[in-house]
């Protein structure tokens, strides 16, 4: 497929948003909520396909992977054990003057840099959000939402493993939301307050942890390719000791290359048996594995690929933005990978005139269900066309006069804009065909 951009323009991309539906601000007609955000009627189909090729990936067709969707409110002492409520805090200092607060590790002098006045001694600030349960607001009943899904999955580890009769190695996957409170949250839906997470804690044998690290990296840079992502923008990078998280032997960041600069997609972390053996300890519950074949008892290690939903939402659609001249003019298009895109079908009548309308419907009625469809009816054939290429819709169903005699209706693809006439009776299988081996 030719592009002729190298990535996406965040402006163009921003105005799209607003203008077609893909983004909007939270609580805007309020002034806004900053750095928070609402998916409109294409974002939310776009982000749902980004999921489903995610689950379908990692969960439906492996058989060494179950799904959970564990709550987002948990027991404190989880977080006491994981080592949140200690050591998940950024430092921060705050401006005696005009007091605004300040992260100390992002500073680059040492007195405010919006007014020159004297800084506080740093204070470390938890980034996890508070609330109480229950209507009695003591400490007592302080509890907060959870800043990763990944110990809803930790804490279940007994549960799957007994019901799910699964043998070393096994994951258990999940997506949910998370919250961290950032004092610098920023670039859209990059960085965010309430974001969403496609998290993986595959258990394994100590000693096959490396190898099986290396496995899932691969696997997890190969998934972004696979749908859409162009190899120039893409990149792994190995975490340096200094900036490991308390829990991790070695990570690795799947990168992608942001309008701003290179950004984290995803994580892939040995955690070790890290997790298990603060809950073990913590909750004073046995949280292990009896390997049959060496009659051995041990606790897992812990391979984690976590990614963000927003984040890689965020990179399919700037990497699929594309301007490519036509003619006179430009041609707005998102190409989108086809399992991605947030329609996949679009319907439309050459015109309004009330003898296509029957069998506009009846065509619509067979497709909706199978489908993501949208129709238009309005203005002229190429102007819809242009709308259709400008959210990415690789197929659109033109019904014309000729329709109501041949039987035939014509299907246009976005990326060539090729052409052709199929039969009526043949328009389910011709998409379902080229959804399954098209680009
Ligand atoms: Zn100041």
């Amino acid at each position: 497929m030719t592009r002729y951009l190298p990535y996406g323009d965040m402006e163009k991309l921003l105005s799209l948003s607003k203008r077609r539906g893909f983004v909007f601000q939270s609580s805007e007609i309020y002034g806004g909520l900053s750095s928070t955000w609402d998916y409109g009627p294409l974002g939310v189909e776009l982000k749902r396909n980004v999921k489903e090729a995610w689950w379908r990936s990692v969960v439906v067709s492996r058989d060494d992977v179950v799904g959970l969707d564990a709550a987002i409110l948990m027991q404190r002492q989880v977080w006491e054990a994981s080592g949140h409520l200690d050591n998940f805090s950024d430092p921060l200092v705050e401006c005696k003057t005009c007091h605004i607060r300040l992260r100390e590790d992002q500073l680059e002098t040492d007195v405010c840099p919006e007014c020159s006045g004297e800084l506080t001694e740093p204070r470390n600030f938890n980034l996890m959000f508070k609330t109480f349960q229950g209507p009695v607001e003591e400490t007592a009943s302080e509890i907060f939402l959870r800043p990763e899904t990944a110990q809803g999955i930790f804490v279940n580890f007994n549960n799957v493993l007994n019901s799910s009769r699964k043998k070393l190695p096994f994951g258990i996957a999940q997506i949910g939301k998370s919250f961290r409170n950032e004092i610098t949250p920023g670039n859209f839906t990059f960085r965010t307050r309430e974001f969403e997470q496609m998290e993986i804690e595959f258990f394994v044998t100590p000693g096959e942890d490396d190898q099986w690290l290396q496995s899932w990296l691969k696997e997890r840079y190969d998934w972004y390719i696979k749908y859409g992502i162009r190899e120039d923008n893409l990149r792994i990078r190995k975490h340096d000791d200094s900036e490991l998280a308390h829990y991790a032997k070695e990570t690795y960041d799947i990168e992608y290359r942001f309008p701003w600069g290179w950004g984290e997609l995803e994580g892939i972390a040995n955690r070790t048996d890290f997790d298990l053996t603060q809950h073990a300890q913590s909750s004073g519950t046995d949280i292990s594995y009896f390997d049959e074949t060496t009659k051995s008892r041990f606790v897992p290690y812990v391979i984690e690929p976590s990614g963000g939903v927003d984040r890689a939402t965020l990179a399919f659609w700037l990497d699929a933005y594309d301007e490519e001249p036509d003619g006179e003019s430009t041609r707005t298009v998102l190409k989108f990978h086809r399992l991605l895109a947030p329609v996949t079908v679009a319907i439309l009548p050459l015109s309004k005139n009330e003898k296509l309308v029957p069998l506009t419907k009846t065509i619509l009625d067979r497709l909706k269900f199978k489908f993501k469809c949208q129709y238009d009816d309005s203005q002229s054939i190429g102007r819809r066309y242009r709308r259709q290429d400008e959210i990415g819709t690789p197929f659109c169903i033109t019904i014309d006069f000729d329709s109501l005699d041949d039987h035939k209706v014509t299907i246009r693809e976005r990326d060539t804009m090729h052409q052709s006439r199929v039969f009526i009776s043949d328009i389910v299988s011709v998409i379902e065909d080229k959804l399954e081996h098209n680009w």
